[in-house]
């Protein structure tokens, strides 16, 4: 392949490898269209900018301010220490924490809460018991020989049959209610609205990189990454000129390729553009969306039928700000909560209470102790975005007093801030996952470029297209750097 392509440069001009400054446009201010801005520009591919199609950069990492804190919508924790690229930049500088906050014990034990919708919660002994086994069971897969299916939610529901099969004073009802908190639990991981849609490989295989899986990054919040790939962070004097390449409110509707020699790209506010090289870097949810009318001609099969068989995820994060908060400090790490048989059956009354059936776990936030931190995943993440302001302020109030009130005085929220990632068109979801179909080649097809006479011309970046970290934004960065490498190679010849 590097032979066809030195080929034909040559055969266009003798000097274009050397002379040759190409122009490229990446699609999306995210994660992924930084990473390459920042690679290409650094290599003195500098004739580079990045439409996006909201108002601000940042695509999945999402900080803004609550209270007096910097807080995260989207991506929050640096998932891993061993083999991630995020922590490897971050570390050294000093950015991130293992731990909770100023006197908290690095590496806290993970230990768990389950709180039921009556009030109670389960004995701390069966609780941990359950957690332990889930992360047995999703560390060492075992009788993978037994699925019909191959899905995730097949395996664990066998495997889970042996565990409550040694649990027999856990009756029906609390049985199935945790059968419900285990699948959404699963699926927060995973960020699909259905586990049997999730291949067993897909967790397996798992995207995150091995060491504590929640590094934080302290009184700051995720978009930090930005000013490291940028390069202002270590040394402001040596930033890159990346973010003042960014159009912002450019959205792409045609990215067309049919003519040899540039590639044009329109905007919904009827701006064009050409390139030699483009780099599409948004969601897999807006490629399945909008592909068929934004490529110009059709995108080859194998990239199509990736779009199609890799699944993309569905979660949601809402943000409560206490002036004074109501909680005690905690000696445990995570609240995750299920709805007892009765609840759910009155809850299911009311359609528009539903969403709260997807409320799954809380999150004191490390370093904010005023800030609490509800993760929604399922099918209902996308209902609560749907939900108005007062309707969710008075949910809210009745789901913590539902969980929390029997122990504690709960009270309104002083701010909340929520997540609208299904509902936005330029994300429609939140992170990608392998599903039966997809498993293996799934992300190297969609992040396969498209060539005219062995250059790449249409070139894919993002999460989605990261075979070993997709979902994560160390997949996401480390696609971009890899689309900007394809072009950095081609133009010196290599
Ligand atoms: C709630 C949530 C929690 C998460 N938590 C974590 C976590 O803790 N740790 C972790 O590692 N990862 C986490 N992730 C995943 C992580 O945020 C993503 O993997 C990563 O941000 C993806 O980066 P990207 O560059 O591929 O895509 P994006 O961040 O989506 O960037 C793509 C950009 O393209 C823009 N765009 C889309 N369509 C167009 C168009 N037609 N024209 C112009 N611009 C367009 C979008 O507006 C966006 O800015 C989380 C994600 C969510 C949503």
């Amino acid at each position: 392949m590097k032979c066809l392509v030195l080929l034909f440069l040559l055969s266009i001009g003798d000097t274009f490898l050397i002379r040759r400054n190409p122009k490229v446009i990446i699609i999306g201010a995210g994660p992924a269209g930084i990473a390459a801005a920042s690679r290409l520009i650094q290599n003195n591919i500098d004739d580079v900018i990045i439409l996006e199609a909201e108002n601000r950069y940042g695509g999945r990492i999402y900080s803004t301010k609550i209270g007096e804190y910097w807080a995260d919508l989207g991506a929050q924790w640096v998932h891993g220490n061993v083999g991630n690229i995020v922590y490897d930049m971050a570390w050294p500088l000093g950015l991130l924490s293992t731990s909770r906050g100023p006197g908290q014990p690095e590496d806290p034990p993970f230990i768990p809460k389950l709180y039921g919708s009556s009030g109670s919660s389960l004995p701390e002994d069966l609780t941990q018991s359950l957690f332990d086994y889930l992360d047995l069971i999703t560390h060492n897969y075992s009788r993978l020989e037994d699925l019909r299916t191959g899905s995730f939610g097949e395996y664990v529901e066998l495997r889970l049959t042996d565990w409550f099969g040694n649990h027999s004073e856990i009756g029906n009802d609390l049985r199935q209610s945790l059968m419900e908190n285990v699948q959404l639990t699963m699926m927060s991981a995973e960020g699909a609205d259905d586990w049997y849609k999730v291949s067993v490989f897909g967790p397996r295989d798992s995207p995150a990189c091995p060491g504590f899986d929640e590094i934080n990054w302290k009184e700051k919040a995720y978009s930090t990454v930005f000013d490291i790939l940028i390069k202002r962070l270590p040394n402001p004097e040596e930033e890159l000129p990346v973010l003042n390449n960014i159009f912002l409110n450019k959205k792409v509707s045609r990215v067309i390729y049919a003519d040899e020699g540039s590639v044009k790209v329109a905007t919904t506010d009827a701006s064009e553009y050409s390139a030699d090289h483009v780099i599409f870097t948004g969601s897999l949810g807006v490629l399945k969306a909008d592909h068929s009318t934004i490529f110009d001609p059709p995108l080859p099969e194998g990239n199509r039928k990736a779009i199609e068989q890799i699944g993309m995820g569905v979660n949601a994060k809402i943000l409560l700000y206490y002036e004074n908060p109501w909680w005690k400090p905690r000696d445990y790490t995570l609240t995750s909560f299920f709805w007892t048989k009765e609840d759910r059956e009155e809850i299911e009354k009311t359609p528009e209470k539903k969403w709260m059936l997807g409320i799954i776990d809380d999150n004191i936030v490390e370093y904010k102790p005023k800030l609490y931190l509800l993760w929604m995943s399922g099918p209902y993440a996308e209902q609560m975005e749907l939900v108005p302001d007062e309707q969710l302020r008075r949910d809210i109030l009745e789901f913590l007093q539902k969980f929390f009130g029997k122990r504690f005085n709960v009270t309104e929220p002083t701010r909340i801030v929520r997540s609208f990632w299904n509902t936005n068109p330029n994300f429609r979801g939140t992170y990608s996952y392998q599903t039966m179909q997809s498993i293996g080649e799934g992300p190297r097809r969609l992040g396969a470029p498209v060539m005219r006479r062995g250059i790449p011309v249409v070139q894919f970046a993002g999460e989605a297209t990261d075979p070993r970290h997709f979902s994560n934004v160390h997949g996401a960065i480390a696609s971009g750097w890899r689309e900007a490498d394809r072009l950095i190679d081609l133009y010196s010849g290599k």
